[in-house]
Formats: C-alpha cells, structure tokens, sequence
C-alpha cells in the first residue's frame, strides 16, 4: 500500500524500511508532525501512518478523507490524539499497535523512580567533577513501601511485576482488575484509598476524558505528603501546575515524568539553542526531586522493531481483507 509515514526520525525509517522487506509497501516518509498545516502532504495517499504527537483532529481527518485516505495506521498504543469518532462518521478505519514491549516502557517507570531515590543524577554530575559529598543524596528502601498502580494492563502489570520485585506493597486502581497482578499479591482500592495510602504512585492508565488531570491539587491534597508521581502515560492525566505547586509546598516529594501535556512543541527536537516559552515545565526542570524524560519509554530496539512489523502488517491485513485484528471503534476499543 502507499503509506505518507510522518512523524519520522532516522530511527524510526530505519526499522520500517528493514522490516518492510517482508511486506513491500511503498512508503514515503515527512518528518513533520501530522496536522491542520501539514495535512496536505498526504494528499492522494490511501494509508497515513503517524506517531503519538500528531493531531488527528476533525479538521485534518476531513482533509485526509477528501485526499482519499482509507487508513489511519497509528505506530502507537495511545489514540488520545485521534478524534476516534470523527474517523469513524468519515469511514476512516483506524488500526493501532497495542502492545510492542511493555517491558520497556514499565522499565523506563523504573529508571525514573531509581534516578530519583538515589538522585542518580546528580550523583553522576558531582563524581565527574570531582565532588564526593553525599549530602543531598539521601534516598529509600523501596522494600516496604506501598506502590500505587494505577491502570493495571500491559504496561501497569509489567511495572507492577517489577515493584513486586523490589518487595513493595501494591496497591491497584483500575475500571478492570487484572488477575495477574492479583496473584502478585495486588489489592484493588478506590483512587481515594489509593492516594491516601501510595508511598509512590505509578500511572499506566490511558488518558481519556475521565482520566484527564485525574492528579489535581484536590488529589494532590489526598496523597501522602512527601509521595513520589510517576508518569510514563499521557501528560495530561497531570495537571502540571497543580503538582508543581505540590512540589514547592513539599506535599509532592518526588516528581519522574516521560510525558507532559504540552509536549507536542518540544520532545523530539532538540531545542537546546532556543528558549522554552513554558514556564511551567521550565520551573520544573529547575527542581532536584524531578527528572523529566522526553517521551522515551518506548525507545529500545526490541520496542521499535515491534512498532514496525505490527504497523506494517496492521497495513497488509487491512489491504488483503479490508479488516484488522487492531482495528479501533470509535469508543477506541477494538471493533468486533
Ligand atoms: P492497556 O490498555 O494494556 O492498559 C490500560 C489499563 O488502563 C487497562 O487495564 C484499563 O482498564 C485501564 N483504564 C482505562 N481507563 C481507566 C481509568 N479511568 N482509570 C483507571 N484505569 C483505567 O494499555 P498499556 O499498553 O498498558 O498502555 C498504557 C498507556 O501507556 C497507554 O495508554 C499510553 O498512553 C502509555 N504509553 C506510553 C509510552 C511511552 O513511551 N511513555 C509507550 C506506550 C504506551
């Protein structure tokens, strides 16, 4: 199929074009983010294929429609960005990748969590220059402490594994408890419970109306003071001035985020020559109890690879049958 693939870094070519070997789809590949000023490079291509930054709103999806597109084949998990309903009225069919390693991404949670209780990061800075101090550098044993999980699927299980590793106490909240991390010894408590009794809250739900700013200063003022807020999901499940006021006050202790709810204009570029207008997120980078990480989660071998060969055979499925087992309804969950 022709696919007008945006959103395309080095990375991401390479690994498509070594796994399309197997499938042959003549892919034409934009750097830019898909949206309203871009959407016309896609004009005439019956399969457009975007990342998780691209917005896929009504406007474009009319566009895309009008250009003659039939697919929208997401290299991602999250649809968030896709009006699913919109797509759905247009006749546009959209297929995901819902699972290429949530090894990596749950991984990632960890990393976070341990530059932060060990402050890896700056311990690393200091020792370069030749700073031996430990004051600053206090952490914690993880052993013991309650983890907060919330949204218990492929990635909140796969951290929740990894917490239950660490010897700590889980915590779920979930619409849907996952058996296995029961077995893991996992207690499903309502969100107040949750935040009133998490050391550390670790969220892997999906951002939905529901769960947008679900960490607000009305549930900041819940939590544990001194609890540690951890996001690899979507960055608006937080209110990120809310948790940086939380932060200042001392009620937030720690802060590791992979996501931010403004992060279209920044991640995946390097800005480092220019100013960053958010003041928010600029004031954050400023505190020592919060390491940010530009959307990274995903970002191993084993996670691209898989990216590429489910998007690809998403796109072959489709063109062979007019169907796909990833396909999403409008409510975003698979179409039957
Ligand atoms: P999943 O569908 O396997 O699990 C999501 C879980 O969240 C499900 O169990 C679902 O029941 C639950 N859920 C839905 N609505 C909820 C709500 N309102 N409250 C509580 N729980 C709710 O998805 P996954 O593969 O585990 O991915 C989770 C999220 O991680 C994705 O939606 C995506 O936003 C994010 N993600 C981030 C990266 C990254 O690079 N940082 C990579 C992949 C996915």
């Amino acid at each position: 199929m022709r696919v007008a693939v945006f959103s395309t870094k080095p990375y991401d070519r390479q690994y498509l074009n070594e796994t399309n070997e197997e499938f042959g789809h003549e892919l034409v590949y934009f750097e830019p983010r898909l949206n309203r000023s871009t959407v016309p490079l896609a004009q005439g291509f019956p399969c457009v294929c975007v990342f998780v930054n691209d917005e896929v709103d009504a406007h474009v999806l009319l566009q895309l429609q009008q250009g003659g597109t039939e697919l929208l084949a997401l290299r991602s998990a999250g649809f968030n960005h896709v009006d699913m309903q919109v797509a759905e009225q247009l006749g546009i069919k959209v297929v995901r990748v819902p699972a290429y390693s949530p090894h990596a991404v749950a991984e990632h949670n960890i990393a976070l969590l341990m530059a932060l209780n060990r402050k890896t990061h700056r311990a690393y800075n200091r020792v370069r220059e030749g700073n031996f101090s430990l004051d600053g550098l206090l952490g914690f044993d993880l052993y013991g402490l309650a983890v907060g999980v919330i949204g218990t699927g492929k990635i909140g299980e796969a951290a929740s594994r990894i917490f239950h590793g660490f010897g700590c106490e889980l915590l779920g909240y979930d619409l849907n408890p996952n058996p296995n991390c029961e077995a893991l010894g996992m207690q499903y408590v309502s969100m107040d419970e949750l935040f009133s009794q998490a050391d550390i809250i670790s969220i892997h739900c999906p951002l939905t109306p529901d769960t947008h700013h679900l960490i607000n200063a009305g549930t900041i003022s819940k939590m544990k003071r001194g609890v540690t807020i951890l996001n690899t999901s979507r960055g608006a499940i937080i209110d990120a001035q809310a948790v940086l006021v939380g932060l200042k006050s001392g009620q937030v202790g720690n802060l590791g985020l992979d996501v931010y709810e403004e992060e279209a204009d920044l991640f995946f570029e390097d800005l480092s020559d220019q100013i960053i207008q958010d003041d928010v997120f600029a004031r954050l980078l400023t505190l020592p109890n919060v390491v940010i990480t530009g959307h990274q989660g995903f970002f191993t071998e084993k996670a691209l690879a898989n990216i590429a060969h489910t998007t690809l055979e998403n796109i072959c499925e489709f063109e062979q049958s007019g169907d796909c087992q990833n396909l999403l309804d409008a409510k975003g969950v698979k179409a039957s």
